[in-house]
């Protein structure tokens, strides 16, 4: 969703709820009279004022006018308000600015429509902190404990954001250990706080990167990785890995390292054979930079597998 295509959404809202407003007030008129006198002499007062009467005096008998028709309101069974407005947003009044600057809503409206768009997120939305479930961790070794306090420590993450420490976190371990559940949980929140979030596997980003390489898709497809305030790299190193996907990769990390974006990152790789597929340049980095998280416990898939 563009800017513009936000905009556009908040002035159509902004649109319905005036004319609902107008058409509530036009109810009103329609049996009492009063009120439709207050509100043609309310609607002439600032000509009056352009006119030259005194400001003082007019905004007394707007004043008086304003609790007559709150008195004739209430008499008649309706709220004060009843046909102002309700608008969605009462920081901009879905007008998408407050004075010259973007109103919060339009981003989060923007942040949310996008990361929803986002190929992975569809089966992803689901996966919350609410839902991860310690019961697939054994006691023994202090797996639960460990995983405890990694799941509390992402939702720190998730609540803090952006002003975690470090450029991002790194999530090892095998299979079936709840790196995509946190992760996910992790992008859903920070999507919800109203900022711009790109989950995608390390294989989709290598093939949209290598597509725009070979000009079949836009470039904007590319910035989106670079430019976007959180961006989750699912399965690092299960990308066809070529000389190619290495080197495309570790820029797109580099670059977001450099630029103190942050950068969550799941792997199924050791630190071993990272620092072999992406050389010690980034491998280095991404110790220094990232706090490496190490998932432990038994494949949760197959355990769910086995209990059906
Ligand atoms: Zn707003």
């Amino acid at each position: 969703m563009t800017l513009n295509e936000a905009l556009q959404m908040k002035t159509e809202k902004r649109m319905a709820a005036m004319d609902e407003a107008d058409k509530k007030r036009r109810e009103l008129h329609s049996f009492l009279p009063r009120i439709k006198q207050i509100d043609a002499v309310i609607s002439d007062i600032p000509f009056r004022a352009l006119a030259g009467e005194s400001a003082e005096s007019l905004k007394a008998e707007a004043e008086s006018l304003n609790a007559e028709r709150a008195r004739l309101l209430a008499a008649a069974g309706y709220e004060a308000d009843f046909d102002e407005p309700e608008f969605e947003c009462t920081l901009c009044n879905d007008g998408g600015y407050c004075g010259m600057k973007l109103c919060s809503c339009v981003k989060k409206l923007m942040a949310t429509k996008n990361y929803a768009k986002s190929t992975l997120a569809g089966g992803l939305l689901d996966k919350r902190f609410e839902n991860f479930s310690l019961s697939y961790y054994a006691e023994e070794n202090g797996e639960k404990e460990k995983m405890k306090k990694i799941a509390e420590g992402c939702k720190k993450y998730a609540e803090s954001f952006p002003e975690n420490k470090g450029c991002g976190l790194l999530f090892m371990g095998g299979t079936g250990l709840g790196k995509t559940h946190l992760s996910a949980a992790i992008a859903n929140t920070v999507s919800e706080r109203g900022f711009s979030v790109v989950y995608e596997s390390a294989q989709q980003i290598y093939d949209t990167l290598d597509a725009v390489r070979f000009n079949r898709m836009e470039l904007s497809e590319k910035k989106k990785y670079e430019s976007c305030a959180l961006l989750l790299i699912d399965d690092l190193g299960a990308e066809c890995i070529t000389q190619y996907s290495v080197s495309a990769l570790t820029s797109l990390i580099d670059l977001r390292i450099v630029n103190g974006k942050k950068t969550v990152i799941n792997t199924n790789l050791t630190l071993q054979s990272l620092k072999k597929t992406y050389g010690e340049r980034l491998y280095s980095r991404l110790l220094g930079e990232f706090t490496v998280l190490q998932f432990v416990g038994k494949d949760i898939r197959m355990q769910k597998i086995k209990e059906n």
